[in-house]
């Protein structure tokens, strides 16, 4: 996730429950059955906030914070003092992330519980688990090196590569899949699963008519906007457009009274105004681009279009990946153009 504070002055939206966000180990009522939590995690984020849900004959977990011994703790704490005695029997994950998936296996072990996901970030996940540091493909190299990633770069590239599967316990062999519109009964409940693009392949939101309340998973954060990027593995997509579309079509199809429970930050109201604001983001940031290719320019050349704040070695992937997204979109437009020369190298240049 990339720092692009989306603030412009007037922030419409109105943040619930500041004044009880849950301790470590702790956890916040929400809603009828509905208790918040939020886990410690690495970055710039320092958190991730996940989902307890009484269910009919135990609980479901909606997310799991990262794999580490502190956040696997304080689970054992909340299952001592929360559960009333009663098994976790589902384990939900919105989408692939290590943030979101990292315990899913060893919570699934322990309970015995079924873990349901999406197909699409089902099996990525298996198959990003499964990448070995040795392995890294050439074609991952001149994707790179097209974005204009220097050799010190692609060496970093080379050393990071097949980290994923350190970074979460395994995923079950099977598991549930979530479809878009699918009716979820929690706790007697109708829950519709609302799936959205962009951030990752299928990304899981859960809303609750009945409750008023959507959990948003990445999909829908406060004050920053989910990292959209090209990968390697997909070089010629355009997320970006998936991202607006899914924007739009959660902005017509939910209403705007929701109570929107997100993977990071405050809880808020205001989904349609979000919704508007993260479109409204990446509208002015394939203009800033626009400007920019007045001469030509590679992809790492274009995080001033993008980025307000300065990126960092750790920054530096998602960052090239997001800067690829908006340069396909602003290609697919006919507003950009590009040109590779003879190293493989893509400048692009207004249309
Ligand atoms: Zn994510």
């Amino acid at each position: 996730m990339v720092d692009n504070m989306s603030k412009r002055g007037f922030d419409p939206l109105t943040y619930r429950f500041e004044d009880q966000i849950p301790k470590p180990g702790e956890v916040t009522a929400v809603a009828d059955g509905v208790f918040w939590i939020r886990m410690p995690m690495w970055g710039r984020l320092g958190h991730i906030n996940v989902w307890l849900l009484r269910d009919s004959d135990g609980w479901t977990i909606v997310d799991t914070g990262v794999f580490t011994e502190e956040v696997q703790g304080l689970w054992q704490q909340i299952f001592d003092k929360y559960l009333d005695g009663l098994p976790v029997t589902r384990v939900i994950a919105t989408h692939l992330h290590t943030d979101h998936t990292g315990n899913v296996g060893w919570l699934c072990n322990k309970w015995n519980s079924e873990l349901w996901m999406s197909r699409a970030d089902f099996y990525m996940c298996k198959v990003m688990a499964a990448d070995r540091p040795q392995d890294v493909p050439e074609q991952a190299i001149t994707f790179y090196r097209r974005a204009g990633f220097s050799d010190e770069k692609l060496d970093h590239y080379r050393q990071r590569f097949g980290q994923f599967g350190k970074s979460m316990d395994p995923l079950p062999a099977g598991y549930r899949r979530i479809t878009d519109g699918q009716y979820i009964d929690i706790g007697g409940r109708e829950w519709r699963a609302v799936i959205g693009y962009g951030h990752a392949p299928e990304h899981v939101c859960l809303y609750c008519p009945e409750l008023k309340l959507i959990i948003a998973g990445d999909q829908i954060l406060p004050k920053i906007t989910p990292n959209v990027s090209v990968q390697p593995s997909e070089p010629l997509a355009n997320p970006l457009r998936e991202w607006i579309a899914s924007c739009n079509h959660f902005r017509d199809i939910l209403p705007p009274t929701l109570l929107v429970l997100p993977a990071h930050g405050s809880l808020f109201e205001g989904i349609h105004e979000r919704l508007t604001a993260l479109i409204d983001w990446h509208e002015v940031a394939l203009e800033k681009l626009y400007e920019l290719c007045e001469t030509p320019k590679r992809a790492v050349d274009v995080f001033p279009a993008l980025f307000k704040s300065e990126i960092t070695d750790s920054s530096y992937f998602p960052a090239t990946g997001e800067a690829i997204a908006h340069l396909h979109c602003a290609q697919e437009r006919r507003i950009l153009r590009v040109e590779e020369d003879d190293d493989g190298v893509a400048w692009w240049r207004q249309a």
